[in-house]
């Protein structure tokens, strides 16, 4: 599989994983999907990534901003369901709340 077409697959999926939060009752807003060299060098430098290179930079990855009854949660933990189901859609897909050192639960991608 190319790059490219591992890109359109993950952004199915992520579409797909949008859909069932909303299916599920969460809503939820859109966050990073694709960053720039810079941007990640910057986020290194302010200690916002640990990464040394992130998939948000090969756009396989996207993160989610979480709402449960109109109020947005940034526990990972909240986020647990969607990265069930995320893992479930591909044998490549992690989700951030499993990272270990620096739970990351509003972020999804593919290896
Ligand atoms: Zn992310």
């Amino acid at each position: 599989m190319t790059l490219r077409e591992k890109q359109s697959l993950f952004l199915k999926n992520f579409a797909l994983l949008i859909l069932w939060a909303f299916e599920q009752g969460y809503e939820v807003t859109a966050g990073e999907l694709l960053r720039t060299d810079q941007q990640h060098a910057w986020n290194i430098a302010h200690g916002k990534s640990k990464a040394d290179r992130s998939k948000h930079q090969d756009k396989l990855a996207g993160d989610l901003n979480l709402f449960i009854g109109g109020k947005y949660v940034t526990d990972s933990t909240a986020h647990a369901p969607l990265g069930k189901y995320w893992k479930s859609l591909h044998p490549q897909n992690r989700w951030g709340g499993d990272f270990k050192g620096f739970v990351d639960g509003n972020h999804y991608e593919m290896l």
